[in-house]
Order: C-alpha cells, then structure tokens, then sequence
C-alpha cells in the first residue's frame, strides 16, 4: 500500500512528545512490511538550526486562507536509515519560530494556530496531488492534522483524485483538541454550513480534533484501554459522546518503539553500553549521572528517574503532596521536564530544599532523557491518564524498573512480573508503590530478575505496525472488526 503520514511532529526532525517518535518510528514498521510510505510536516525553523540538510523538491502548494493566497514550499529529506521521504511545507510567516505550539513570551498557544495547522492540512493536500501519488492511506495525528480529512470529505468530496483513499486519524492525546474562538472559522476555508455542533463546532467554539473524528474514516488511539477510556466522561475530555458515537470505527493499538534509537547495547548518548547479559555496566551509568546531575555518587542508593511534560496529565500534584515523606526515604531523585511554569517553580523549589539527593532539571533535553533511562534503577509514571506512554517501554529495555499508575497504555504494557502498579489516583497509593520497589531493590536476586523479564520483552514496532496494515487493509474493504 501506498501510506502517507501527516502529522506537526516526526523525530529525529522535531518532536514534543510521543507523537513525534510515534511518526518517526512506526513508519519504518511499516516500510519493513512491504509498504511504501511517506511522511509530511511542517518545516519549522528549528529543523534547519539543528542542522538537518534538506533539498526543494520544486513543489509550491498555495492556498487560499481567509481570502489571501498562501504559497508554501516543498523541500525533502530522508528519515534516517531508511528509504522514507520526508516531506516539510515552509512557510516562514507560520513555522520559522522558536517553538511548535506555545508562545514562550506568552506560555500560551499562537495566536494563529488554527491558520497555521488549516494551512498545513490544505498544502499536503495539495503537494500530493502535484506529486501524483494516489494514496491507499491518508493516516493522520492529533488536532494539527485533524483537517485533512475534514477537507477530503468536504472541499475534497468530488475530487476523484482521492477517490480510493482511506482516512485514518490517531489521537494520541484526547486532551488537546485544537479549540479556537469562532472568528477563527474563516482560516479554515471551510464552508459556514459544517459550523454545526454535530461536525465543527464545541460549545461556542471551533474544535479541530471533533471535525477529525466526525470526518476521518477510521479512528485509532494508542492502546486498547485508552480507546476504551476515551468513550467515557471521564477520560473523554468532553469529546467520549462523538467517540461513542464513531466506537464502531474506533480501534486502539499500543505503541511500539524504535529499538535503533533506544536500546543500551548500542545507545550512543549513554556513556557506557550494557544489556541483559552484561547488565553491570548499568552501574557505571548511574554514577556517571549522579555526578552529571550533582546527587552523591552512592551505588547503594535506588535512584528513581522521571522524565516527561510537566502538566497535569503526568501525576505531577501526587509527587509535590508526598515530597516530604519520599525524601525521608533513603531514596534519590531525579526529574527531567518542561511545561506549566507553576510545576516548574514548585519543583525547583523543593529540589533545594534536598540538594544531593534529588535533582530537577527544566527542559526539553534528549542527551539527559538517555542518560536518565540508563542511570536510574526504577522509574516513576504516577500519571493521571497516559494514552500509551513510551517512557515505561525504553524503561523496561534499559533494565529500569517501571513504578507506574494503571491506567491507559501504562495499564496495557506494566505487568507486576516487570513493574510496580498503583491503582488510585492518590499520593498514599503512590507512595506505597515506591516503597515495594524500595524494598524489592534491597532483594539482589529479586531486583536482577524483575529487570531480566522486562529487558527481554519486545516492544518494537513489529507486531504494531502490522496490526496497523491489517486495520487499513480491513478498513479499504469495508470489513469492520
Ligand atoms: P507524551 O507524548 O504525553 O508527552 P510519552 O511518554 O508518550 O508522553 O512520550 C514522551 C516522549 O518525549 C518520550 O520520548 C520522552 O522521553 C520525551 N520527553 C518528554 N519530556 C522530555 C524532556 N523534558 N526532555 C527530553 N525528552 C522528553
């Protein structure tokens, strides 16, 4: 099959989160299947200051937005180590700026994201048909990308060109949806008539990720219990009544991870490579970060790693309500995380006040990230709700025990034979699920086989990637599951 990925994020060129190693990984599952794929994304300025060489392909896609012609432009690159195009659309007046999504003077989203994403949605539209290719799949991610198949069964509708051609949307995170005040609608090119609350409109405003859930053929998230918990009020995030009503075409499938980038037999931003047969060097990278990060270099210590968006989402409010008690513990710390500027402070804050045993470190830092997943011996997810989650996974593949909430992908992946589990969304129950890990760690034999089972499991893209094409393969025949 031919499958073209549209997403705002695809690692190595930018990525936020998981959706971009999500777009930067599962299409190199799928070209291993036999499938020819290729993946399209905003060229923001960042791609070009982090050095990626890229060359014009020559295609110039305008759209008219609010009554202006926009013109974008094509250029192409290679996704490492593999035969897949990338295609990015620049178009300096939206993209050439310091970041994705979130104005940094102001904490808040651009001002212009509705045009910024419409825009992008329409110039992939556009550039595939000038390419000639005639898509099997269109498979799109989040609210970024939420308008392409909006467009395709609207502007698009009596367009033969796109006639045999499957939509698919992932949410990867039902709790951004692209929401933006009513005068926005015009950026969207859309007709008036779809401004309606059974397509685009939610309460009072426009809701991109709805009019993807309304419009896309087919609709996947990133694990089965988070598809599931989506179509619930309590996870739906206000959108389970739609995602119900489409529950037929809704699947969830866990996400996979790319082993070439993060695994510590061949990692090569860790210091020293280890792995279930030599796991000892594990060691030598927990001292390496303990001094890295200014804790004491102590062996005997557990060392506890979290890495992720500092927003509500991640359990955050749980770590702060029982800091005083985790720091009585002979524990150590070690948090890595941007985002909301109030954790930010209050975690700062309470990392002076333990200096040496815990550490915090604001930003957005990929070398740390490796480092972290190496050095640390457990890790701590206590999210409120996680889709998927990929933290837990590369955990399990760097030997570093999982502490996770049950929830979501984190429910689906994180069995007691690899991990520790909590249910309630408490800090007691949180804090009693590090204090098992503790007193697991103090049992050699006990802590050496909990890492072994979780380093021989196998996330890779393999199994994921094929569910995927038998989902599209399903879906272009009409066969619903
Ligand atoms: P989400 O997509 O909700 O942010 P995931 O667990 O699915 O959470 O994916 C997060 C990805 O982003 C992981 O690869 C994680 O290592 C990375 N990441 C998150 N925050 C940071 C950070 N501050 N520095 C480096 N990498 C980060």
């Amino acid at each position: 099959m031919k499958i073209i990925f549209v997403s705002s994020e695809a690692a190595p060129f930018a990525r936020t989160g998981g959706l971009g190693d999500v777009v930067g990984s599962l299409p190199k599952g799928l070209e291993k299947l036999g499938h020819k794929v290729s993946v399209f994304m905003p060229l923001y300025g960042r791609i070009r200051r982090d050095g990626f060489k890229l060359s014009p392909t020559g295609g110039r896609p305008s759209v008219s937005v609010d009554n202006r012609l926009v013109t974008g432009i094509v250029h192409t690159a290679q996704l490492p180590d593999t035969n897949i195009p990338v295609y990015f659309i620049e178009k300096n007046e939206y993209y050439e700026r310091e970041e994705l999504y979130i104005d940094p003077s102001t904490g808040k989203d651009y001002i212009d994201n509705c045009a910024r994403f419409s825009f992008f949605s329409r110039a992939v539209l556009e550039t595939i048909k000038s390419m000639g290719i005639r898509p099997d799949v269109i498979h799109c991610n989040d609210w970024q990308s939420a308008m392409v198949p909006t467009y395709l069964k609207s502007l698009y509708k009596d367009d033969d060109y796109f006639k045999n051609t499957l939509t698919v949307l992932t949410i990867h995170n039902v709790g951004y949806q692209g929401l933006f005040p009513k005068e926005d609608f015009r950026f969207t090119g859309m007709d008036a008539g779809y401004y309606n609350w059974k397509q685009m409109e939610y309460y009072g405003k426009i809701n991109l990720l709805k009019a993807g859930i309304v419009f896309s053929d087919i609709i996947t998230t990133v694990s089965k219990k988070y598809s599931e918990e989506i179509q619930t009020e309590e996870f739906g995030a206000g959108l389970s009544g739609v995602l119900k009503e489409r529950g037929r075409d809704l699947y969830g499938i866990i996400n996979g991870i790319d082993y070439s980038v993060w695994n510590p037999e061949t990692d090569k931003l860790i210091p020293f490579k280890y792995g279930p047969n030599n796991p000892e060097k594990k060691k030598q990278c927990k001292n390496h970060l303990q001094k890295k990060v200014g804790l004491a270099g102590r062996e005997d210590v557990p060392l506890i790693g979290m890495i992720g968006r500092l927003a509500a989402q991640k359990g955050i409010d749980l770590l702060v309500e029982c800091w005083d008690k985790l720091m009585k513990l002979d524990v150590q710390l070690v948090l890595l995380g941007a985002g909301d500027k109030e954790y930010q402070e209050v975690l700062k804050s309470l990392a002076n006040k333990y200096s040496g045993k815990v550490s915090v470190s604001i930003g957005f830092d990929n070398q740390l990230s490796h480092e972290i997943e190496a050095g640390s011996d457990m890790f701590l997810m206590p999210s409120r709700y996680e889709p998927c989650g990929l933290n837990q996974l590369y955990s399990l593949k760097y030997g570093t025990v999982p502490v996770v909430r049950k929830t979501g992908g984190l429910a689906d992946t994180i069995t007691p034979s690899v991990g520790f589990l909590f249910e309630s969304y408490s800090s007691e129950e949180m804090l009693k699920a590090v204090q098992k890990a503790l007193e697991a760690y103090k049992d050699k034999a006990r802590w050496s086989k909990l890492m072994r089972a979780g380093m021989a499991q196998d996330w890779s893209w393999d199994k994921s990637a094929k569910m995927y094409a038998e989902l599209y393969q399903d879906a272009r025949k009409g066969i619903r599951r």
